[in-house]
């Protein structure tokens, strides 16, 4: 009878430990998305922008082991949040040793990875891109009828952001993507007569710019 009792009052016990700890889980859950979603309030222009381009939603939030906010359509790999981190590291290495200041933090940009709207290249290779409005590209090589292939798409300049595709390997095209996306908003910020030389890829020109 003592048994039957000390166990009931130990099952209750656990029983609230265990109740405890899922309030815990849930507490941990909301402030996760408490943070999304308060990101996604004080920045409702660059998340629309992005989902009007891409045509996709951005509801999973993250922040790279360095300190980039990522959005995405689920929840990205960490060999991809380390291989945008080493696209930016490569790209401050480089804006440094040419003396500019401006943006070099990783906290200072945002990364939005829409679904690939091909993941071939005309060659055949593995080149997850986006199709995004031809624009001043209509009429050029790079013009599929209305819409260009672009590994990345740089959005309004503050804060710094751009759209790269999802990719499932060749990890090291994505920090690339990242280097190259990332050049335009470098050179925006610190040398505004390079950045006008090189923004519009139709007219020539490509990457890396800064060597
Ligand atoms: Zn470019």
């Amino acid at each position: 009878m003592g048994l039957v009792v000390l166990g009931s009052m130990h099952l209750r016990r656990f029983a609230n430990i265990a109740k405890a700890f899922s309030l815990a889980v849930a507490l941990i859950a909301l402030s996760v998305q408490a943070a999304g979603q308060s990101y996604r309030s004080t920045n409702p222009a660059l998340v629309s922008r992005a989902e009007q381009v891409t045509g996709d939603r951005f509801t999973v939030v993250r922040t790279t082991p360095l300190g980039v906010t990522v959005f995405a359509r689920m929840t990205p790999r960490i060999d991809l949040l380390n291989a945008i981190d080493r696209g930016f590291a490569e790209l401050f290495t480089v804006a440094r040793r040419r003396g500019y200041r401006t943006r070099l933090r990783f906290e200072d940009y945002r990364v939005f990875i829409g679904r690939a709207d091909r993941t071939r290249d005309s060659g055949g290779q593995y080149s997850p891109d986006i199709a995004v409005p031809a624009q001043q590209y209509a009429g050029s090589d790079y013009d599929q009828g209305g819409f260009i292939y672009a590994a990345g798409m740089v959005l309004p300049f503050n804060p710094c952001a751009f759209i790269i595709a999802e990719h499932d390997r060749d990890l090291g095209r994505v920090s690339n993507v990242v280097r190259y996306e990332g050049e335009h908003l470098i050179l925006y910020y610190n040398d505004r007569t390079l950045y006008e030389r090189t923004a519009d890829h139709s007219r020539g020109g490509g990457h890396p710019i800064l060597q």
